[in-house]
């Protein structure tokens, strides 16, 4: 709940990344505690909500999640338009969907905003056995690209709200 005194920070985030690598069970981990096996593909757009003190502020999270649009490799601008924070999503079990996530962060790149607070997220880390992307490739992208790096897992509830937490110190840090 927010402290007196406390500044309140509305944000838009939106997340990218392919489809199947979690994007809906992450938020879905976060807003409402739950996981799916079988996380239907999503229907319809969906909107969330969430609240987040962090000792610099309360952070309103208005969550963005595609309706599958990702299929095409491209979303449209009102998707984008006054995000404050950005969640690309790969899935560590498959190089494509990390490749495909280099992709995600270019487009993002061209809505040219410098003070967007993005993250890439190597979800599925408890399927370590079929481990395709190594931790080092996604934190030296990530760095590369000025953004925060996390492995996590939506199954496990694995740095899920270390994620969201982390995003909310930069976002009240940026405001
Ligand atoms: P989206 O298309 O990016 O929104 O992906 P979904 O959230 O629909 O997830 C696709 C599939 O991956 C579903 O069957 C989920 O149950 C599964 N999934 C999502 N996150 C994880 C995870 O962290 N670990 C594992 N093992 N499976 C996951
Ligand atoms: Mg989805």
């Amino acid at each position: 709940m927010a402290r007196p005194g406390n500044k309140i920070i509305q944000a838009k985030l939106v997340l990218l990344g392919d489809m199947g690598t979690g994007k809906t069970s992450l938020v879905l981990r976060f807003v409402k505690g739950q996981f799916f096996d079988h996380q239907e593909p999503t229907i319809g757009a969906a909107f969330f909500t969430q609240i987040l003190s962090v000792s610099e502020a309360t952070v309103k999270f208005d969550i963005w999640d595609t309706a599958g649009q990702e299929r095409y490799h491209s979303l449209a601008p009102m998707y984008y338009r006054g995000a404050a924070a950005a969640v690309v999503v790969y899935d560590i079990s498959s190089m494509d969907t990390f490749i495909r996530a280099k992709k995600w962060v270019q487009e993002l790149k061209k809505q040219g905003n410098p003070n967007l607070v993005m993250a890439l997220v190597a979800n599925k880390s408890d399927l370590e056995q079929n481990r395709e992307v190594q931790t080092e490739e996604g934190e030296q992208f990530s760095q590369e690209n000025g953004m925060f790096f996390i492995e996590a897992s939506a199954k496990t509830s694995l740095n899920i709200n270390e994620l969201f937490y982390e995003i909310a110190i930069r976002l009240a840090k940026a405001n």
